[in-house]
């Protein structure tokens, strides 16, 4: 059997003011027929365990490109067209191959395309025909449209927040996608629309048990793979939203039965998972009424992960404004300030304007008189599922008792070296400020006396109701109170 395997990954938001290019894209990950031998990074890590079940099992691969670009907005048109030409000769080439695994997102929007991945499996049944198997693992926080499902043969996305699982579900993908080809199963996959937006933890209960009910769920009556895709809320395009997915042996109502049901329990349950967020002050009160620490307050809505610019200002300034020390916070995205201080030099004082830099989401910068404590050129933090995740020259600076991280490749914070490493300590301090929304809790819980999720501003708000769709004409929750109320 020959298994064809790329990734092409990015998460748009469509509401961001960076445009994702080339540079976005070779930044972060950009290999071609490599992927899979290459050390683990943030987009290979499929590649690598589809190789390596692959080689186990005694099958031939071909390994096509591996991209993925930190999350920014709209992807310019020619370089997604270029990226997926690339996959499309690549796969021509090798025809004729059995199954076909694909990593992408699910959420990534060019110019022109609102759905890429739809468009590449598309384009890529059209080379394989009917008969080979499609498989496609996407990030949770996907748009799951219908020309991705009518394409692929399966979908499975991650089934935890922070993604902790993108080897696992590969895992189950090959395994699925062989068993198809093999004719030892015959998937019928279907979808249901939760007429939600929103986002869920899957830390906390009651999503920890729906998590253990999909995996419950699964190798049995008949039931082959079971998804809930969160929808990424950022994406102005007609089919965003939270979906569940189901696939069976060959039995079509029942996939439609048991998502719905899903679905369904994941409706009831929308109240109890809606994530709560405090204000900026109410954050900081309870830090300091909190015993011990350090209290780690997550800057939810300025999360590179998401596409935002990772520069606002506006936690840091109320910190400087209250007097608030014993601080740590990072990672401000601003390769200017990075570029004053490493020629400025470790023990230097000066003025430093600091963040609110690329736009309305970013708030205004910050003027603080800063000493820099250190320096350290392309420095990377530990990233989801033991990758790397680049941060570039970075370099730590202090004022007025506030430790802040700057850095010069945009990055979320995934770990706590990315203070670490530059001798920064977290465990001593009061408050840790991290800009992420989630990815940060499996580093930081361990550390955290207390986690706090603060909406400040920034281009990934969380205020649901009011995300600014234009695409979107179907009802949903919580903009309207029961968008099942009609049959729209
Ligand atoms: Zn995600």
């Amino acid at each position: 059997m020959k298994i064809f395997f790329a990734t092409l990954a990015t998460e748009t938001n469509t509401f961001s003011p960076i445009p994702t290019g080339t540079a976005g894209f070779k930044s972060v990950d950009y290999f071609r027929r490599d992927g899979s031998l290459s050390p683990g990074n943030h987009g290979n890590i499929a590649l690598k365990e589809w190789r390596r079940l692959a080689e186990a099992d005694g099958h031939s691969v071909v390994d096509s490109i591996c991209t993925f670009a930190q999350p920014a907005g709209t992807t310019l048109r020619n370089v997604y067209e270029g990226l997926r030409d690339d996959i499309l000769d690549d796969l021509k080439a090798a025809m004729p191959v059995d199954v076909v695994l694909m990593k992408m997102h699910g959420a990534m929007v060019a110019d022109s395309y609102d759905d890429c991945e739809g468009d590449t499996i598309a384009r890529i049944r059209a080379i394989v025909g009917p008969d080979v198997a499609i498989g496609l693992e996407l990030d949770l926080h996907c748009h799951l449209t219908e020309l991705m499902r009518t394409s692929a043969t399966a979908i499975i996305t991650y089934k935890e927040y922070p993604h902790i699982d993108v080897a696992d579900r590969a895992r189950e993908l090959y395994a699925l996608c062989v068993a198809a080809q093999q004719g030892k199963v015959k998937p019928a996959m279907a979808y249901y629309d939760c007429r939600m937006i929103s986002m869920w933890r899957t830390t906390v209960e009651p999503m920890k048990s729906i998590v253990a009910q999909m995996k419950a769920m699964e190798g049995k009556n008949g039931v082959l793979s079971v998804s809930f895709g969160h929808g990424f809320p950022w994406g102005d395009v007609a089919e965003v939203g939270a979906k569940t997915v189901v696939i069976t042996d060959g039995d079509m109502a029942k996939a439609e039965r048991l998502a719905a049901e899903l679905g369904q329990q994941l409706w009831r349950l929308r109240e109890e998972c809606f994530p709560r967020h405090d204000s900026i002050d109410n954050a900081i009160d309870a830090a300091l009424a909190a015993h011990g620490g350090p209290i780690v307050i997550a800057d939810v809505a300025d999360n590179a992960g998401g596409g935002a610019p990772s520069d606002n200002t506006e936690i840091l300034r109320r910190l400087v404004a209250r007097g608030i020390t014993n601080v740590a916070t990072g990672c401000y995205w601003d390769p200017v300030a990075v570029q004053f201080c490493i020629e400025a030099g470790v023990g230097a004082s000066f003025d430093l304007r600091i963040g609110g830099k690329c736009g309305k989401a970013s708030s205004d910068p910050i003027d603080l008189k800063i000493t820099v404590r250190a320096i350290k050129l392309n420095l990377s933090q530990g990233g989801l599922a033991g990758g790397r995740a680049p941060l570039g020259d970075s370099v730590w600076v202090s004022a007025d008792g506030i430790d802040i991280i700057l850095n010069s490749t945009r990055s979320q914070v995934f770990n706590q070296d990315a203070f670490t490493g530059l001798g920064c300590t977290l465990a001593d301090k009061k408050i840790v400020v991290v800009k992420s929304t989630q990815h940060f809790y499996a580093g930081f819980a361990p550390l955290a006396a207390e986690v706090r999720y603060v909406a400040a501003g920034g281009a990934i708000g969380p205020d649901f109701a009011n995300i600014p769709y234009t695409k979107r004409t179907r009802p949903f929750w919580p903009r309207v109170e029961d968008p099942f109320a009609t049959n729209s």
